[in-house]
């Protein structure tokens, strides 16, 4: 007596959502129902509870890993798949942590969606080929957060740039020279994997974002927790 699975389907880029529902929808079997924002993705899973979800991580009203920690907290158990632009090692790894049950990128090929779907679906967890390549040289566990690994000088100057601040200020405020925060940066770069200088700031905002005391609404900046 089984129904036809539901997939919930929350994605800001009305293009992307076009393009994942008939991906979907052509290869038959589940039903499809759309959300614009982190807000409407939440109200959808009160409310009629799918069988799956798949998130996107950058969402114009926030979103991100607190987005989906409120999914989870919402309906606890919720088959969470990530479908994201974020191929960071250190974003993959926190998704896991929060409770997502797999993460595949957009640069991935279709075919690893529908099977990441199915696998998702039938209770496994699923990581696309090069996103779980990325992880595997991280040498991470899933489940262990890639900031453990940073010292305290390389997460302040990481919290800091999550405010926005550029290196210089950061450098100022913490009470470094340039020289030193630049030095420190590259460490977290190298430490994380992280290919450029806005990919590290990317990562400080999306942390941020993160954190746990976090809501979907708000857009207030906020300081990089500082525990492991
Ligand atoms: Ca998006």
């Amino acid at each position: 007596m089984s129904k036809t699975p539901l997939i919930l389907l929350i994605e800001d880029h009305p293009i992307v959502r076009a393009g994942c529902r008939r991906l979907l929808e052509e290869r038959g079997g589940i039903r499809v129902t759309e959300a614009e924002t982190a807000a409407e993705g939440l109200r959808i899973c009160r409310e009629i509870g799918p069988d799956l979800v798949m998130l996107d991580l950058g969402l114009g009203d926030g979103g991100g890993l607190a987005g989906l920690r409120r999914l989870l907290t919402a309906a606890p158990g919720l088959k969470v798949l990530i479908f994201s632009m974020h191929e960071e090692p250190v974003m993959v790894a926190g998704a896991l942590e929060a409770g997502a049950r797999g993460y595949v990128s957009k640069n991935d090929d279709p075919a690893a969606l529908l099977e990441a779907v199915d696998q998702v679906g039938a209770g496994e967890v699923y990581l696309s080929r090069p996103v779980a390549q990325k992880l595997a040289l991280m040498n991470l566990r899933p489940g262990q957060s890639p900031l453990r690994g940073l010292s305290a000088r390389e997460r302040e100057v990481l919290a800091q740039l999550s405010t926005g601040q550029s290196l210089a200020e950061v450098a100022a405020q913490i009470g470094i020279s340039y020289r030193t925060a630049a030095a420190v940066a590259a460490q977290i770069r190298a430490k994380l994997n992280l290919p450029s200088m806005a990919a590290l700031i990317r990562l400080a905002v999306e942390q941020a974002s993160a954190a746990p005391s976090d809501d979907l609404g708000a857009g207030g900046q906020r300081s990089v927790p500082s525990g492991p």
